[in-house]
């Protein structure tokens, strides 16, 4: 366990551009406490996303790459294929995720890309001003729509983990938050969980952050975090969503010992 003062190797000592309140500087850091943990730095190639978390290739001591709006698992399919022995991971937003880079992530996911998303869900865009994200909830004032997002004419906001859950592709999807310090920890574990999937190549694995945005929603931290409780976590439930490790584990290993009866089994 990673001593609570000591700053992970993973995360490099500089200032983060970060709000005050913001969920980013956490995930990051629990990213990076994993990395540590697992031993995977040095082998590690992260993608740094369009969105406020443009700049993570700044904060994680590890390689790091930037590449075009939404197209991170693009990128991370090319690199897992090209080098199998590294750990491969996106970062992503709701507009670089969920908008823009939708179709990549489906089909990234659907071919069970042996690679491992990190999904930043703060129901906005932050970086561009506030504006309404496909993850938005219904009644949700952002700058494109002050008087709140109506389903009727903006739609639904779009659950991630239970669509690609639906795939026969993922090996594990989860969805955390880091609203207070009992749901942080629980996301250290899935996202540790995650990383570990990808390092016993059991294929695709996606953990999605439900994060506070003081600055997009206008709140103080302090409420930003009660907005994540009281109104995001009720439309965005936490949980596992998939979880087919443990059988393909068994398969990987029955493979191993090339007995057909386990096989079989
Ligand atoms: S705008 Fe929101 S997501 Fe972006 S850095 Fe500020 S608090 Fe974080």
């Amino acid at each position: 366990m990673q001593l609570l003062n000591k700053r992970p190797e993973s995360l490099i000592d500089v200032p983060m551009h970060y709000c005050p309140g913001c969920g980013h500087g956490i995930v990051h850091r629990v990213i990076a406490e994993v990395m540590d943990e697992l031993d995977i730095r040095k082998r590690t190639i992260g993608i740094a996303p369009v969105g406020c978390a443009v700049f993570a290739d700044v904060y994680f001591n590890c390689d790091m790459i930037q590449g075009p709006h939404g197209r991170g698992p693009a990128e991370a399919t090319g690199i897992k294929r090209a080098k199998p022995d590294t750990i491969v991971f996106s970062y992503q937003g709701d507009g670089d995720l969920a908008s823009i880079g939708m179709a990549e992530i489906v089909h990234a996911a659907i071919r069970s890309e042996n690679i491992t998303v990190i999904f930043i869900n703060n129901a906005i865009y932050g970086m561009t001003g506030g504006q309404q994200a496909p993850t938005t909830m219904p009644g949700q004032k952002t700058t494109t729509n002050p008087a709140g997002r109506d389903p009727k004419l903006a739609g639904y906001p779009i659950r991630v983990c239970e669509m690609l859950a639906t795939l026969d592709g993922p090996a594990y999807i989860e969805r955390v938050s880091v609203h207070n310090v009992a749901n942080v920890l629980k996301a250290k574990r899935a996202i540790k969980k995650a990383f570990k999937t990808q390092n016993d190549g059991l294929g695709f694995s996606l953990v999605e952050v439900v994060s506070p945005c003081p600055t997009g929603w206008n709140l103080t931290p302090l409420k930003a975090c009660e907005y994540v409780d009281k109104v995001m976590i009720p439309y965005y439930p936490l949980g596992v969503y998939k979880d087919i490790t443990q059988s393909k584990s068994d398969i990987s290993d029955s493979k191993k010992v090339l007995d057909k009866e386990s096989v079989e089994k």
